[in-house]
């Protein structure tokens, strides 16, 4: 979809691939599958990935190992999946949903059934076979509108909800429900990011493949599981993922 653009942009460019990123927003843009607000975000989380240096910190592994336990610590694990997620990261959603037993279900902030069936064909053109979404027959208590619709089998059901570049509204309504929320959000400071349960700061097509790692690797060790869950403390670890975009910005420690 992507490839007459990227082999536009030389193999050697120092930016390669913060550009690719950006094109497969444009061409998910053009394809009718992210949202026109969704570019804007996508733009916020830049910003945030350079100040981290554009690496994956150590606070991120960490986060991202909690994050696979609770996945397969869930009776009822699911990823919810917006515009930007499919259009960036489509086969990294779908290969952790089948490592941890997950449905997928298609959550928007700007809905529309166009551009749901629209993800939802790009998720199976991909390989997904649980995708839910299409219907949101019940609501997420204290949000409005069609905002805050979503889906019994999906959702509304599940024990932990995955959620990436997700509102900050919506990830507080999702715990005041009793959910427990792993949120991949790349701004240490959003509302998303200090309301989840986990929260992985990373960009999303790494945290995603970096989740799943750790799931296969922890699959069915009990003991392995609850060292991620008892290693990680939210509040310490977006303290640290502050304390690295300090230093980098010069303001030492
Ligand atoms: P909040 O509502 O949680 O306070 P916000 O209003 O600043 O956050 P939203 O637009 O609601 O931001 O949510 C999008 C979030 O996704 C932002 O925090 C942004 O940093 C993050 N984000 C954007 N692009 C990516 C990406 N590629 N990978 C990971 N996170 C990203
Ligand atoms: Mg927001």
């Amino acid at each position: 979809m992507t490839s007459g653009i990227m082999t536009e942009i030389p193999e050697t460019h120092p930016r390669r691939d913060s550009l690719i990123l950006r094109e497969r927003l444009v061409e998910g843009f053009k394809g009718g599958i992210v949202a026109p607000q969704g570019l804007i975000a996508h733009g916020r989380g830049e910003a945030m990935y350079y100040l981290l240096g554009e690496r994956t910190t150590k606070e991120a592994r960490i986060a991202a190992r909690a994050a696979a336990a609770a996945l397969l610590r869930s009776e009822r694990p699911v990823i919810s999946v917006n515009g930007n997620v499919a259009a960036l990261a489509s086969r990294e959603v779908i290969a952790l949903a089948k490592t941890v037993g997950a449905r997928i279900e298609i959550n928007l902030f700007h809905r529309s059934d166009e551009r749901v069936s629209k993800i939802q064909a790009v998720l199976e053109s991909n390989g997904a076979t649980e995708v839910v979404g299409f219907f949101p027959d019940e609501s997420i208590p204290g949000l409005e509108g069609m905002r805050g619709r979503c889906s019994s089998e999906g959702v509304h059901s599940a024990d932990v909800v995955l959620v990436a570049l997700e509102d900050g509204d919506r990830t507080e309504a999702l715990t005041r429900m009793g959910k427990k929320v792993v949120a991949i959000d790349l701004n240490p400071m959003s509302r998303t990011a200090r309301t989840a349960d986990v929260t992985v700061v990373d960009e999303v097509t790494k945290a995603f493949p970096l989740i799943s790692g750790y799931a296969e690797e922890m699959l069915g060790d009990e003991d392995a599981l609850d060292n991620a869950l008892v290693k990680y403390d939210r509040a310490e670890n977006l303290g640290a993922v502050m304390k690295t975009i300090a230093s980098n910005l010069g303001l030492g420690d």
